[in-house]
């Protein structure tokens, strides 16, 4: 317990992110980040001249950003909230729109940030179990009176539900805000997105990290009805009005006019995913279908716990949680082809018992 801090944080879990670690060069496959740089664009733009203006606060709007963002996706600048990373988003959302008269749910496997969020607000909330094979079903969120947070894809598991099941969720539970996390959304999935012109109730939140290689730029966004972005921006300029900084805010400019760049990176990623999950199959691994850019998998031959260990001791880091439904399996993020060629040579190595 902390000498000076607030009792109300006692028990309060923090979020225990993937390691970055810096005793030796891995290959790391742990924490779903791009394997590509940025594009050649991001590195024109953000130069000696933008440094030179860093003495200068950034656009507190986003202006030029959001454009773009509206360009690209067909919705109104007006639709469309910045954050620093969808991490922050996901922050301003549980501040915002929930509290002891608006629980929340989300499902009990899913991205660990959620319950974090929900001990840090001490908000009423409700794990929901998903069902056999990690199947998250839209019948268990209809009409439930609350706030809904749902990764599609979800994490760790991989799997995506359509569009048309999110509508559902949506429409059961019209005096709450869903949030839809599509962190990963671009890597084979079908965003929601369209909904948003028809329910006003409906958040779409993605983020710059994974698809567009940026996860150190830290740069999230929301989209949805005017009403929830200026409720959102009522939080924001309550806590940081230049939540996004001005190299980011550049460098995210420069790659979303070189999108064709991360979607061609998006189609070596796939192509990687299914060579992967064939070459594990081989090995005797049972693999989650996946619409992600990493995979949950199992090898009923080596315990989860220990097959990370071996791993790690080999170089090759990859995510493995100790929650007894999830311990026999692995989520591996899938990187280039020659990242992906030393996990599964170091996997049958393990296997052999090398
Ligand atoms: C990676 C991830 C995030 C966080 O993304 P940032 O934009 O880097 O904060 C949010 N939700 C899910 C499901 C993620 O996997």
């Amino acid at each position: 317990m902390s000498r000076f801090m607030s009792r109300r944080f006692d028990d309060l879990e923090a979020y225990v992110p993937g390691e970055q670690p810096r005793d030796m060069q891995y290959v790391k496959l742990n924490t779903n980040e791009s394997p590509f740089p940025p594009s050649p664009a991001v590195f024109a733009a953000v130069n000696e001249e933008e440094v030179s203006r860093l003495n200068l606060y950034p656009d507190p709007e986003g202006l030029l950003l959001r454009q773009k963002l509206s360009k690209l996706y067909g919705v109104g600048v007006e639709n469309i909230f910045l954050a620093n990373g969808s991490d922050e988003l996901l922050n301003f959302f549980f501040m915002a729109f929930c509290d002891a008269h608006r629980p929340v749910a989300f499902p009990d496997i899913s991205y660990g940030f959620y319950p974090v969020y929900a001990g840090l607000y001490n908000l009423p909330y409700t794990q929901i179990p998903l069902r056999e094979g990690f199947r998250l079903s839209y019948q268990d969120y209809c009409h439930i009176d609350s706030s809904v947070v749902i990764a599609n894809p979800n994490a760790p598991t991989g799997r995506a539900i359509p569009p048309e099941e999110i509508e559902e969720i949506v429409r059961t539970n019209p005096r709450h805000v869903v949030l839809i996390d599509e962190a990963y959304i671009d890597f084979g999935g079908e965003s929601c997105l369209p909904l948003i012109h028809r329910y006003s109730n409906l958040i779409v939140c993605q983020t710059f990290s994974k698809f567009r290689s940026l996860a150190g730029g830290r740069l999230g966004y929301a989209m949805g009805h005017p009403e929830l972005i200026a409720d959102l921006n009522k939080i924001k300029y309550s806590t940081n009005s230049y939540n996004i900084n001005r190299l980011t805010l550049t460098a995210a400019a420069a790659a979303i006019d070189s999108n064709d760049y991360y979607v061609q990176n998006s189609r070596i990623i796939q192509e990687n995913r299914a060579y992967t999950v064939a070459a594990l199959e081989r090995l005797g691994f049972e693999t989650v279908p996946s619409l992600a850019n990493f995979i949950f998998t199992r090898c009923p031959a080596i315990p989860g716990g220990t097959l990370y260990e071996k791993l790690r001791a080999k170089g090759v880091l990859v995510r493995h949680w100790t929650k007894p439904a999830i311990a026999d399996y692995l989520r591996i993020t899938i990187g280039s082809r020659e990242q992906m060629d030393v996990l599964i040579q170091r996997t049958a190595e393990i296997l052999r018992g090398e």
